[in-house]
């Protein structure tokens, strides 16, 4: 072996993995167990009192999820991860570590539909309260916090599509209050974009998405940056008071840089419940093996497709980063030099009747709510992902009546224009 620093492509295949030390398994075995037999009843209560690592569990810890963990956690360039069911699960877990009853965080108004429900009402159940802000207008984000606020959180790369954000600015504001700065990665993968070099805290992962990357398996990731200083810090009690049910431990000093990711485990994971299965760890796993090599191809084929449906006279507008004047065109080669993303939005002239033909006349993209498949696929968010929220809200996302979301697949691009000329007929 060299003292060469693996690369991304190499860490993608290997990271966390090893020939299973018992039966010489070179793939990442999938330990479908509950539960792991202890050596003898010390060992047991250190794996309990967390003076030890080891597998107990399931619910906690699995050795198939474990390589997914430290694997996503090096492509991150992050000091350890948790992985959970679902993207959502990884945001529950990561907020549940640092809000209290009444607290406040500030996200960014463009988002995930299913986040902005999330925040909007089930959050709002647990007392905790989202305080929205403009990614375009970075200042909104100061205006915003309040003694209340014990965390921000954007997306990288924002849905519906096409909205690139400025992450250092919004990281040097969360810097200046001494505020974790959480950034969903989901959209663009740590391929495009690592957000702890651009002063991230916290990285979350919909793993469902272009992680996995084949549309069958729901999955999340919480990756701690290590870059955060809990400890003496009142406002985030679980990880900087004696926890009761760990004798008197005090998270943030026992685990140091990667104390977050311990406490989503030990307090939000056990607790909760919102465990992986190691089956789907498997199919992540494989997955991420290839994430290089497919996300350069989504976006190679996602900037032909946009150019050509900016030329197309049924379209008004597309809001691809990748496009030469657009908006985001300048964040896009400053964040995201290699593409920018498969997923993007257009307007269709014909306003909300033109987008519901539009689904209905496609054949090779499925009509789906979803995006980081290997297959194209298409939404119309009016009617479907964002018809929750009142039209204000859809046009402040991004969703407005005339809008059709794509995320761009691997098939061969020529197809995917052709599929798009004849359903624009
Ligand atoms: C899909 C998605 C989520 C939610 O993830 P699930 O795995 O569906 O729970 C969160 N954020 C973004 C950006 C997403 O695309």
């Amino acid at each position: 072996m060299s003292d060469r620093a693996p690369g991304f492509s190499t860490l993608a295949i290997h990271a966390g993995a090893a020939p299973d030390a018992a039966t010489g398994a070179r793939a990442t075995p999938i330990y479908q167990t509950t539960s792991f037999v202890f050596d003898d009843v010390d060992h047991a209560a250190s794996l309990f009192g967390l003076q030890a690592f080891g597998n107990i569990y399931t619910r906690i810890g699995n050795p198939t999820n474990a390589v997914l963990e430290e694997r996503v956690a090096a492509l991150e360039g992050g000091t350890a991860a948790l992985a959970v069911a679902s993207g959502h699960a990884a945001e529950f877990l990561s907020f549940h570590a640092l809000l209290q009853p009444g607290d406040e965080f500030v996200a960014a108004r463009k988002l995930y539909g299913g986040s902005i429900n999330q925040f909007n009402h089930s959050y709002k159940s647990f007392g905790w309260n989202v305080i929205w802000a403009d990614s375009d207008d970075v200042e909104s984000f100061a205006r915003a916090v309040t003694p209340k606020t014990k965390a921000i959180f954007i997306e990288s790369i924002a849905n519906p599509g096409g909205v690139v954000v400025d992450i250092a600015a919004i990281s040097a504001i969360a810097r200046k209050h001494n505020i974790p700065l959480i950034v969903d990665n989901t959209m663009a993968t740590p391929y495009l974009l690592r957000p702890f070099e651009h002063g991230a805290d916290i990285v979350v992962h919909s793993a469902t998405k272009f992680l996995g990357g084949h549309g069958n398996s729901i999955g999340g990731l919480i990756v701690d940056g290590g870059s955060f200083n809990w400890v003496g810090d009142d406002r985030y009690p679980m990880l900087s008071k004696p926890r009761p049910e760990y004798n008197g431990m005090v998270l943030g000093e026992t685990f140091g840089n990667f104390a977050f990711a311990i406490a989503t485990r030990v307090l939000g994971l056990r607790d909760l419940g919102p465990a992986l299965s190691p089956f789907n760890a498997f199919m992540l796993l494989t997955g991420i093996e290839t994430l290089p090599l497919r996300m350069q191809r989504h976006c190679d084929s996602a900037q032909k497709v946009a150019e050509h449906l900016a030329k197309h006279p049924a379209v008004e507008w597309v809001s691809y980063p990748g496009l030469p004047g657009d908006k985001y065109h300048e964040l896009a080669k400053r964040y995201v030099p290699k593409g920018a993303g498969s997923v993007f939005t257009f307007g269709l002239k014909g306003g909300y009747d033109a987008g519901v033909k539009l689904v209905s006349n496609l054949k090779l993209f499925s009509h789906l709510a979803n995006i980081g498949d290997t297959r194209s696929l298409v939404i119309h968010p009016a009617s479907t992902t964002h018809r929750q929220l009142t039209d204000e809200q859809k046009a402040a996302s991004g969703a407005g009546p005339q809008v059709v979301r794509l995320s761009i697949g691997l098939e061969d691009v020529e197809d995917l224009v052709a599929d798009l000329d004849q359903a624009l007929a």
